[in-house]
C-alpha cells in the first residue's frame, strides 16, 4: 500500500479519504454558480478516476471522492481546463493551473441565487462572490465567507466567519400611493406608518429588506441604492457553535472590500499561529470586540448611512455544557 504524504496531497485541495489510498478532490464553485459547460469535465473525473459520484458540499463546493492517490497527476491535467475557465478567465490570479487549486485552506465563497433569479434579491450575489474570489483568492488564511441577497439569508451566512447580506434603500413616490397600507402591514420591522394618507418610513428601524417594494401594488416603492449588512463570527465545529451577529449595516460595496482586506490583516496579526486554522470568532473572543472593531475599520469611509454595532454578545453554547438532560 502506497503511503500518502498528507501535506503534499492536501496542498492542492485533495483530501485524504477514510478509504486507504484514495483521496477526494475538492472543486471550488465561487458563489455556487457554475456554467453547465464545466459539467463534462467533472463527470469525466468522477467516472474515470473517482467512484462515479459527486458530493455537493454544504458550502457549495463539488467534491469528487474515491480517486486513487497515484492518479492525482492525471486528475490535475483534466482539472486544469476547469480552473482556467472558472478561475483564471474570471480574473483570479492562478499562475499554474496544471498543479490544481493553489491552496487547501481558503474555503469556497458561498452565495444564494440573489437578484439574478430571485424576486427578493437586493444584489447580484454571484457577481459579488466572484469579485471576492478575484480579490482575495488564493490567499493563505481561512475565512469562510457567504453572500445572501436579502435578509432571508437562505444560504445561511449567519454560520460563516463573515456574512454579507444585500440591503436596499426603498424610495417612495407619494404620487403613486393609493394608501392601501399593504407595505405598512408587511414591513417586518414596523418601520412604516400612515400619516395623512401617505407612508412615512423610519430609517433607523428599516432593515433594507425590500419587502415594501414587493408588496406595493402600484410601484410607489422602488429599489434605491444597494447597501450591505455584514455579520461576523458565525461558526459550526465541535467546540462552540454559534450564529454570527450584525457588525455593520448600510455600507457600500467598496467599504465591504476594504473591510475584508482589514479582516485578513487582523487575522494575520492575532490568529493562533500554532493552529492550522482558527475561526474568526475565536480570534475576536481572544482580542475582544473593541480591538477587532478598531483594527478592521481603520482607513475605511463607511459612508453617512452606516451603522456600527457598539458591542456584540455572540451567545452560542459549548457542546456538553449548560444542557440539562432527562
Ligand atoms: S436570501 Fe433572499 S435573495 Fe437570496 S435566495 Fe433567499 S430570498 Fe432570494
Ligand atoms: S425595506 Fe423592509 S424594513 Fe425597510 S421599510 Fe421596506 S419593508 Fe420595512
Ligand atoms: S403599498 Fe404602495 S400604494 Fe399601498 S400604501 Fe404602501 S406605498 Fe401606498
Amino acid at each position: 500500500m502506497m503511503s500518502l504524504n498528507t501535506k503534499l496531497v492536501s496542498k492542492n485541495a485533495y483530501f485524504i479519504s477514510k478509504n486507504r489510498g484514495r483521496v477526494t478532490a475538492r472543486v471550488r464553485v465561487p458563489g455556487g454558480n457554475l456554467e453547465t459547460k464545466y459539467f463534462p469535465v467533472i463527470q469525466e473525473i468522477a467516472e474515470r478516476y473517482g467512484n462515479g459520484t459527486v458530493h455537493l458540499s454544504a458550502r457549495q463546493a463539488l467534491t469528487i471522492p474515491g480517486i486513487p492517490a497515484e492518479k492525482i497527476p492525471e486528475v490535475r491535467r483534466l482539472m486544469a481546463s476547469y480552473i482556467q475557465g472558472v478561475e483564471v478567465a474570471a480574473g483570479v490570479n492562478i499562475t499554474d493551473v496544471e498543479s490544481g487549486f493553489p491552496t487547501p485552506l481558503p474555503p469556497n465563497i458561498i452565495a444564494c441565487i440573489g437578484s439574478r433569479d430571485c424576486a427578493l434579491g437586493n444584489v447580484d450575489t454571484a457577481e459579488l462572490a466572484q469579485k471576492l474570489e478575484r480579490t482575495f483568492y488564493p490567499g493563505g488564511l481561512m475565512l469562510k465567507m457567504g453572500v445572501a441577497g436579502c435578509a432571508n439569508d437562505c444560504v445561511k451566512v449567519h454560520m460563516q466567519d463573515v456574512g454579507i447580506i444585500g440591503m436596499v434603500e426603498p424610495l417612495y413616490d407619494p404620487a403613486r400611493c393609493l394608501s392601501c397600507e399593504s407595505c405598512v402591514k408587511n414591513c417586518p420591522s414596523s418601520a412604516l406608518r400612515m400619516e395623512n394618507y401617505k407612508v412615512r418610513r423610519d430609517g433607523l428601524s428599516c432593515l433594507g429588506c425590500g419587502e415594501c417594494v414587493l408588496k406595493c401594488p402600484t410601484g410607489a416603492w422602488s429599489r434605491g441604492s444597494p447597501y450591505y449588512r455584514v455579520v461576523i463570527g458565525g461558526r459550526t465545529g465541535r467546540k462552540h457553535p454559534r450564529s454570527a451577529r450584525t457588525f455593520l449595516e448600510w455600507i457600500n460595496e467598496e467599504a465591504v472590500f476594504r473591510l475584508i482586506k482589514n479582516i485578513f490583516a487582523y487575522l494575520e496579526k492575532y490568529r493562533n499561529k500554532n493552529l492550522p486554522k482558527e475561526h474568526l470568532g475565536y480570534v475576536i473572543d481572544r482580542t475582544g470586540y473593541g480591538v477587532f472593531r478598531q483594527e478592521v475599520l481603520q482607513g475605511i469611509n463607511l459612508g453617512p448611512k452606516a451603522k456600527v454595532a457598539r458591542y456584540i454578545n455572540f451567545g452560542g453554547y459549548a457542546y456538553g455544557k449548560g444542557v440539562a438532560y432527562d
